[in-house]
């Protein structure tokens, strides 16, 4: 059926005929009927209204499934769909959450007719892949994607949104909006350019994207640009299993697929670590600059290309043995080696209301909330290469940022202290924070000069904090892994731990913690674990 369809315009008057007799079977094959309930105002016959008419009125032609009925907006039908403007196209309200606000016109024919079919399918067509991870949604979604007739790659992104609102009926809701007819919402969400879609009100996606990456957007509430497979199975069995998917963790997994070594990573949070949340890097080499994510997605795009990512798994428990039995959030793995990537998390303050108002102003990631921030006032906490990167980007961003540092040098690069003092961001040198204030809300933070040791309250509207970071270490702990006196994993410099089949990577060795010591990290530890595995120190050591 829809398989089949070819939803291009016919070239030729035959192959128009053959087109729409094509169309008649497949209406007539559909299990369900499909109403269509059409909003307007009295008075008001703007085009769109005109064309949605004509639109509706040839596919009715060609089936009896279809049905159609206008209501003017005061019709107690719009109150309880709760439609408030006009014109309004709404399919099948009685089953599904999808509005048309504008008219399928256009390249929007397309989108209208496959709606059309999946509605009276009463079937998303969804891939496995997709509707596993809409399955897996639990609270609700209200999509909205910007189109326009004359946009080819907007029926993509429009019919991925049908194709979620018909697989999850009880949680999303899809508004189609034409930007020609819908002006005001286009403006409102700054859709300058279409398709753009938004899942409740935040961005997921500019540009037409792949059906899997899209619904993998909408359940993140993301703009995501890769999609990665789930599995179904209860078993993974490998030679490696890496525990984190950062630079050390990725690097770790494509030089061990290519030493022979079946290999698996688990990521409990997200792929790329810090770097995912870093607005620029500077220098990793290939790169002057890039964006942390960008790099992240190439990172991850390659490393796919070798080995199995198993991301939103949390390691649980580890039995240890040849293999290592590990239990994870989602399954279980048999592993003959482990390799620690697990890097670092953020540092906190420890300061009177950073806990309580982390996430009500509190920040340690600009690039996620900076833009909540805009034309307010905020407060950038450290004085490393983090702290200045992040200051510059939330000025960048239109965000009054005030730098505050417990000493009077920073300890950022050179290049970072040059672009600052450029900046004009404000510097408040050898001052602490003694207190973060605010009921609901951060609205000041209390500042002590620890050279005069004079206090001074100063309204801000957000606190970010980057002042570095502490190694994450939670589970080498439960292993009865060495730590060093600063709390890094201690290894042998082939990256061994004192626990025989463990090793580690990354900033959670400590070290120089940056993204290409961190890689180095990575395949340095895979070539060793591929050697041992070879040759088993642990087997000699017991022999
Ligand atoms: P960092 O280099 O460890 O700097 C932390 C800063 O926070 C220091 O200035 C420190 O002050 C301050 N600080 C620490 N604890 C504090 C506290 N309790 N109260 C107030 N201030 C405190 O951390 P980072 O800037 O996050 O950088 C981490 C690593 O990533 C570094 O190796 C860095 O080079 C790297 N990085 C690289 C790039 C790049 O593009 N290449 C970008 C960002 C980060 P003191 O100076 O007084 O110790």
């Amino acid at each position: 059926m829809t398989e089949t369809m070819d939803f291009n315009a016919p070239e030729s008057a035959q192959d128009e005929r053959a087109f729409l007799r094509q169309l008649e079977n497949t209406f007539a094959k559909l299990p369900n009927d499909i109403q269509l309930y059409f909003f307007t105002i009295k008075g008001r016959d703007d085009i769109f209204a005109q064309a949605t008419r004509q639109v509706v009125r040839a596919f009715r032609e060609l089936s009896d499934r279809i049905s159609f009925k206008e209501y003017y907006l005061d019709h107690e039908l719009a109150q309880k769909w709760n439609v408030q403007d006009a014109p309004t196209l709404l399919i099948a309200p009685d089953r599904y959450q999808i509005r048309w606000l504008g008219a399928p016109m256009g390249e929007e024919g397309r989108t209208f007719l496959e709606a059309l079919i999946l509605v009276g399918l009463g079937r998303s067509n969804l891939s496995d892949q997709s509707a596993k991870v809409m399955q897996r949604l639990d609270s609700a979604r209200q999509i909205k994607v910007f189109v326009s007739p004359t946009c080819p790659y907007c029926p993509q992104q429009a019919i991925n949104g049908i194709k979620a609102a018909i697989e999850r009926p009880d949680l999303v809701s899809l508004e189609i909006i034409d930007i020609q007819a819908r002006p005001d919402l286009a403006e409102r969400y700054s859709a300058h350019s279409v398709p753009q879609a938004y899942a409740n009100d935040l961005i997921i996606g500019k540009g037409a994207q792949q059906e899997e990456v899209f619904v993998a957007s909408v359940k993140d509430l993301e703009a995501q640009t890769i999609f990665i497979p789930d599995s179904d199975a209860e078993l993974v069995e490998t030679d490696l299993l890496i525990v984190g998917g950062g630079p050390a963790g990725l690097a770790a997994g494509i030089y061990a697929v290519r030493s022979g070594l079946n290999t698996a990573v688990v990521e409990k949070e997200v792929l790329g670590g810090q770097v995912a949340t870093t607005p620029i890097v500077e220098n990793y080499p290939g790169f002057t600059q890039v964006g942390g994510k960008t790099l992240v997605d190439i990172m991850v795009t390659h490393a796919l290309q070798y080995v199995q990512i198993f991301k939103g798994e949390e390691v649980i428990s580890v039995e240890k043995g040849y293999p290592f039995e590990v239990v994870t959030t989602r399954r279980r793995f048999k592993a003959k080696t482990l390799l620690l990537a697990t890097g670092a998390s953020h540092k906190q303050l420890g300061v009177p209301g950073e806990a309580r108002l982390s996430g009500r102003g509190v920040s340690y990631c600009s690039t996620c909330d900076g833009p909540l921030f805009k034309g307010k006032q905020v407060l950038m906490v450290g004085g490393g290469n983090s702290a200045v990167t992040e200051a510059l980007h939330l000025l960048h961003m239109g965000i009054q940022v005030t730098l505050t540092h417990r000493r009077d040098t920073l300890r950022a690069q050179d290049f970072l202290i040059q672009q600052l003092k450029e900046s004009g961001i404000p510097v408040l040198w050898n001052t602490e924070i003694e207190e973060i204030l605010g009921q609901e809300r951060v609205t000041a933070v209390r500042l002590r000069d620890n050279k005069t040791h004079q206090t001074r309250d100063m309204a801000v509207d957000g606190v970010f904090i980057a002042i570095g970071y502490t190694p994450a270490v939670k589970l080498a702990q439960k292993l009865g892994i060495d730590l060093d006196e600063d709390g890094y994993i201690r290894h042998d410099g082939k990256h061994r731990t004192n626990v025989p089949g463990i090793y580690s990577a990354g900033d959670v060795e400590g070290g120089y913690k940056q993204i290409v010591t961190a890689t180095g990290q990575g395949s340095a530890a895979a070539m060793s674990i591929f050697e041992d595995l070879i040759n088993p120190y642990w087997k000699q050591s017991k022999a």
